[in-house]
């Protein structure tokens, strides 16, 4: 007790000090009292302290964006020295790029120049708290101190009051979400990732890294002090969102363009999927293909990768004007949602390949079913609708025992394939796909693929379909194929 009261004084004292530099730094008038919108304002040196506990609610916590758009954030922390500064504006603009400079208010007192140079090249200020002091160490009243101070600060140098505020490190807990929305802040921003300084890296590694770090409504963040090579890491991560024809657009843009993904529990069919104990009369279908006459068949993709993959396969589907039917890993899903979402609004299917991607006939019925339900769960949230109730046994593996578990639980269609190509395996080349497929379709088959990082589907793909469609057959989704009752 008596060590958490010191730190707490320590702290307080540290406010003030930095509170009264600020002064200094700012004119007599900064402690005004104007132009503050919620917080409290007071005319002495004193730090502000709610009269009361504020007990409104909490600002929202944006780690990332939910959108399927191509667009994601480049946001900065901490205000580097000048020349960094200056290097780091003429390279986004070398690559026409918008971002977002979350700014510590000591800083904006200290170079107004800087951060007016900053705002001038059409890029966005937001609050990085006054010092970037460890939040998570302070109260919650020397919390409303830090980001109302900063506000203030940014707002009588640059006339802009932000909106977002962000941490040091990017932590926060409750008390920084109430002390943001004391201050009339819209949210608490984190980041889906933090580049942190390299190490050995080659020049091909840094691009494979942060290639899968470029995902839609994705918010990139580089610190601006910490960061030795801050500048040259705007090339890097322009390439590497140039691959896949993404964007970077300013935060407040990026969060406009965005919706609010509901909770599964909130969209309708996530309870079609039960855990079942009475599994032992549950009835299955096994489906391999469809009998018919008609040249229809259907192009399916498992498990789960990177966007840079993903989305070359959704391009090259729309460019010929395919639909498909996704089979996802949905532990791979849960930390990428919008990726999911994207293949919905390209007009195709998407369905269940489990959670963990376990070799079903390995499992517990218990287990199997907690992992299926779960990667159903998963999934609708994702996607934000019902998936269509086809289940694919991770590795094609099945029995009577297993598929009934499966089916009790609400799947009772597994999705097996007759066409198979082994593309999962790099060893296989895009023509050996290519060839493999055509050897092997036939009127109703279900070709399996897999979107996997770093094998050659992709190449394979525009080929596949284009000989595919000289032999005359069409695409449907799989659930369209083999008539699945919706
Ligand atoms: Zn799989």
């Amino acid at each position: 007790m008596k060590m958490f009261d010191g730190d707490r004084a320590k702290n307080g004292v540290k406010i003030v000090i930095f509170a009264l530099i600020l002064a200094g730094l700012t004119g007599c008038n900064f402690f005004g009292g104007t132009g503050k919108s919620t917080g409290q304002s007071s005319a002495t040196n004193e730090p502000r302290k709610p009269n009361v506990e504020f007990n409104g609610e909490m600002s929202k916590v944006i780690p990332n964006v939910y959108t399927a758009r191509k667009e994601l954030s480049l946001t900065f922390n901490g205000l580097g020295d000048k020349k960094t500064i200056l290097a780091l504006l003429d390279e986004l603009d070398n690559y026409h790029i918008k971002a977002t400079f979350f700014v510590p208010g000591m800083r904006v007192a200290e170079e107004p120049d800087l951060v007016k140079e900053i705002v001038a090249r059409g890029h966005e200020i937001e609050n990085n708290t006054l010092n970037r002091l460890d939040m998570t160490k302070l109260s919650y009243e020397q919390m409303v101190d830090e980001i109302g101070l900063s506000n203030d600060v940014i707002k009588k140098n640059t006339g802009i009051t932000p909106k977002y505020v962000r941490t040091r490190s990017g932590d926060y807990n409750d008390n920084v979400r109430l002390a943001a929305a004391y201050n009339g802040m819209d949210a608490v921003v984190v980041y889906s990732m933090f580049l942190h300084n390299w190490q050995q890296e080659s020049d091909d590694e840094k691009e494979l890294y942060v290639r899968k770090y470029i995902n839609r409504g994705g918010i990139i963040t580089v610190d601006t002090e910490e960061n030795n090579n801050v500048v040259e890491s705007i090339p890097i991560l322009a390439r590497a969102a140039a691959e896949v024809g993404y964007g970077f657009i300013p935060l407040s843009q990026l969060i406009e363009h965005g919706g609010i993904r509901k909770p599964y529990t909130e969209i309708k069919g996530y309870d079609a999927v039960k855990i079942n104990p009475n599994y032992k009369d549950a009835k299955y279908n096994l489906i391999y293909d469809k009998e018919t006459d008609k040249k229809e068949i259907a192009l399916t993709f498992d498990d789960w990768g990177t966007d840079y993959t993903i989305t070359k396969i959704l391009d090259i589907l729309a460019e010929h004007d395919v639909k498909a039917t996704f089979f996802l890993r949905a532990k791979g899903v849960e930390a990428n949602p919008n990726l999911a979402r994207a293949m919905i609004e390209g007009g195709h299917d998407v369905a269940n390949h489990s959670y963990t991607h376990p070799v079903v006939t390995t499992l517990s019925a218990e287990a199997l079913q907690e992992d299926v339900v779960k990667a159903h769960q998963v999934i609708t949230e994702a996607i934000q609708q019902q998936p269509t109730m086809l289940f694919r046994p991770p590795t094609g593996e099945i029995d009577d025992q297993t598929a009934k578990v499966i089916a009790a639980i609400g799947y009772p269609d597994i999705a097996l394939y007759d066409v198979t190509t082994f593309d999962w395996d790099s060893k296989n080349s895009a023509e050996d796909i290519v060839n493999s497929i055509m050897k092997q379709t036939e009127n109703g088959s279900v070709i399996l693929l897999h979107m996997l990082d770093d094998i050659h589907t992709i190449e394979a793909l525009p080929t596949a379909i284009e000989r595919l469609k000289e032999k005359g057959f069409t695409f449907v989704k799989m659930a369209d194929l083999i008539g699945l009752k919706k």
